[in-house]
C-alpha cells in the first residue's frame, strides 16, 4: 500500500485491517450493532459523509435539528447505510432530577403528548438503527440527576436503546466524580454513549486524558466514546466498544447549551485537517503559516485531496467541505487499520501507532528543517 502523505509515514497506517467481510445492519440489537463500528458524527455534511464510508465497518450519526428529516432522505439515497439519529437534547436541554430526559410537550393539534417510548419509536421509524435516550446536559457533580437518568434508562425494556450520558467536562477533573461515572455505566442495562461538554476540547489536560482513558478500562459495560477526537482511538484501545468522531470540531465535543457561536476570526474557519500519521488535527492556517511557511505543504493522496498539499484550504464553504471530507477519509483509513482486531491486538496496535506518530514528527522536522513539538495528548497516549 502506498503512503498517504509525502515526506512522512506512520507504518501502523499502511495496512488494511484483517477482515473486510460484509456485515449486516444488526437492527433491534444495540450491543451487536455498535460493536467495533466507527461512527461519523455529522450535521449539514451528512450527505457527503454518507457516500464515503464503509457501511460494513462504519456508520453515521445524524445530528442537529433536522436529524429526522435528513435520516429519512438518507434512507432513500443510501439504503444500505447504518445510521443513528442523535437526540437534539444533547446540545439543547439541561437535565434535571425531575426530568433528565427531554420529553417535549404536546403540540397544538397532537392528540397524545410524546412519551419517552414514543420518542424512541420515532427515531427507529425514521431509520435510526438504535434509539438514543434524549438525555440532557448534566452539570459537574449533579449526581442526583445522573442517578435519575440511569433509573429512567433502566426502566426502558427494549434492546434497541443506547443510554446517552452527556456530562460537563468537569466530571473528569475529580476522581470521586469519575468513579460515579464508571458506577453508572456499569449499572446501566443498555450500552452507554459517553459524551463530554465544553466550549473547547473537554479532555485537553493530562489529568482529564488519563481520567477519560481509565473510565474505559474500568467499565464492564459496553461504552461508546462519543463525540470525541483521536482520544476515541485511545478509548477503543482501552476497552470502548466503539467510537463516534466528527469531521468538524463542533462534532468532536458537546457545546454547552446556549454557548454555541462562530469563530471570532473568520480565517479560523479554514478546516482543521486530520493528519492521521501525526496523530492530530492541524489547522490549515497554522500549517500554512508555521509548518510550511517556506516549503510546499506535504501532499495527501486521499480521494478529497488527490495529491494536493494538505495546507491548501481556506475558510470558503467549498474549501471547508473538502477539508472535512479529507477528515472522513482519514478517520476511515485509521479505522480500517484496526478492523477485525481483538481487544489485545487493538491495544498493541494503538501503542505501535503512537510510536509511529512519535517517529513521524522528526520526519516532518527534517522536511521543514525546524523543530516541532509533539502534542501533549500524544505524550499521554504513549503512556501504557
Ligand atoms: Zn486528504
Amino acid at each position: 500500500m502506498m503512503n498517504n502523505y509525502s515526506s512522512i509515514v506512520n507504518p501502523s497506517l499502511t495496512g488494511l485491517g484483517l477482515v473486510r467481510a460484509t456485515r449486516t445492519i444488526e437492527r433491534g440489537n444495540a450491543r451487536a450493532f455498535v460493536k467495533d463500528r466507527l461512527f461519523h458524527v455529522a450535521g449539514g455534511n451528512v450527505f457527503e459523509v454518507a457516500g464515503n464510508i464503509d457501511p460494513n465497518t462504519s456508520a453515521v450519526v445524524v445530528s442537529g435539528a433536522y436529524g429526522h428529516r435528513r435520516a429519512k432522505i438518507l434512507r432513500d439515497t443510501h439504503p444500505g447505510l447504518p445510521l443513528i439519529i442523535e437526540p437534539t437534547s444533547i446540545g439543547g436541554y439541561v437535565a434535571t432530577v425531575a426530568a433528565p430526559f427531554q420529553i417535549p410537550e404536546a403540540e397544538e393539534n397532537e392528540l397524545f403528548p410524546p412519551t419517552l417510548d414514543s420518542i424512541l419509536d420515532s427515531a427507529i421509524a425514521h431509520g435510526s438503527v438504535v434509539a438514543m435516550t434524549p438525555t440532557g446536559q448534566i452539570d459537574k457533580g449533579d449526581s442526583a440527576t445522573l442517578k435519575a437518568a440511569l433509573a429512567l434508562a433502566n426502566e426502558i425494556d427494549r434492546n434497541d436503546v443506547v443510554f446517552l450520558l452527556n456530562l460537563s467536562a468537569g466530571w473528569l477533573s475529580d476522581d470521586f466524580l469519575r468513579k460515579q461515572i464508571v458506577a453508572v455505566i456499569n449499572r446501566s442495562r443498555h450500552p452507554v454513549a459517553l459524551a463530554f461538554i465544553d466550549r473547547k476540547n473537554p479532555i485537553e489536560s493530562g489529568k482529564r486524558l488519563r481520567a477519560y482513558r481509565s473510565i474505559f478500562i474500568e467499565s464492564t459495560n459496553d461504552v461508546i466514546a462519543y463525540r470525541t477526537d483521536m482520544a476515541g482511538f485511545d478509548a477503543r484501545a482501552h476497552g470502548a466498544i466503539a467510537a463516534a468522531i466528527g469531521a468538524l470540531p463542533s462534532a468532536r465535543r458537546v457545546t454547552p447549551k446556549g454557548k454555541g457561536g462562530r469563530a471570532s476570526d473568520p480565517t479560523d474557519l479554514a478546516p482543521h485537517m486530520l493528519v492521521a500519521d501525526l496523530g492530530r488535527f492541524a489547522k490549515s492556517k497554522m500549517m500554512r503559516n508555521v509548518w510550511f511557511i517556506d516549503r510546499p505543504g506535504i501532499t495527501c493522496s486521499c480521494a478529497a485531496c488527490h495529491g494536493r498539499s494538505i495546507d491548501r484550504l481556506f475558510e470558503m464553504d467549498e474549501d471547508r467541505a473538502e477539508g472535512h471530507l479529507h477528515n472522513v477519509y482519514e478517520l476511515e483509513r485509521m479505522h480500517a487499520a484496526t478492523v477485525g482486531m481483538t481487544q489485545v491486538e487493538l491495544h498493541a496496535w494503538w501503542h505501535e501507532f503512537i510510536n509511529g506518530v512519535l517517529g513521524a514528527y522528526p520526519q516532518l522536522e527534517t522536511y521543514i528543517n525546524r523543530p516541532i513539538s509533539v502534542p501533549a495528548d500524544v505524550v499521554i497516549w504513549n503512556e501504557d
